[in-house]
């Protein structure tokens, strides 16, 4: 068999150069078999759903937009170590560490904190490795559940401390529903 001949889907057709009559010169045929493809699919069952008011659900292990966590008492759990940007394949991460001063032990766990920690969401592949990485427990991503929003510049896709570090009040409330 002439390699011409095999069809992989099954639907390959011959076209023909064959002069058209006049009914089919008219397209008629043609234009009724096209309404009736659309009409029979106004009757079965819709794949789209009308995004952002309907949302489809989320898998448990959906890895969405990366959150720095605070610990129970609030403070930030990143010790700036750099792991998560050694252990990166795409080498979205970048930060810069700071000593914890005097009076700021209420903010960051540790002696040393990211004084910027930055992803740049367009490098980003969700593999999840920073998450594995990490040996504060302070970056995640299965638990923000919220997707990267879309963006017309470039810089809007650098997301830093702003963005990712988690809300104080969902620290607390995480704390207080340990407690309970
Ligand atoms: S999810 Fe993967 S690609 Fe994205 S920042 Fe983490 S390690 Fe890098
Ligand atoms: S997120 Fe974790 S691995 Fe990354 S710098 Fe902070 S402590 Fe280190």
């Amino acid at each position: 068999m002439s390699l011409d001949t095999i069809s992989l889907s099954g639907k390959k057709m011959e076209v023909s150069n064959k002069k058209m009559s006049f009914w089919e010169s008219l397209y008629l045929v043609a234009i009724v078999k096209g309404l009736f493809i659309t009409i029979r699919h106004l009757f079965t069952r819709k794949v789209t759903i009308k995004y952002p008011e309907q949302k489809r659900p989320l898998s448990p292990v959906y890895r969405g937009q990366h959150m720095l966590k605070r610990d129970d008492q609030g403070r930030e759990n990143c010790t700036a170590c750099g792991l998560c940007a050694v252990a990166c394949p795409a080498e979205a991460i970048t930060m810069k560490a700071a000593e914890r001063k005097p009076g700021e032990e209420k903010l960051y766990r540790e002696e040393k904190y990211a004084e910027i920690y930055e992803i740049n969401m367009l490098r980003c592949i969700f593999c999840g490795l920073c998450e594995e990485a990490c040996p504060k427990d302070a970056i995640y991503l299965t638990e923000s559940k919220v997707m990267v929003a879309s963006a017309s510049k470039r810089e809007d896709f650098i997301y830093g401390k702003d963005k990712l570090v988690m809300p104080l009040e969902m620290a607390l409330r995480n704390s207080k529903n340990k407690v309970s």
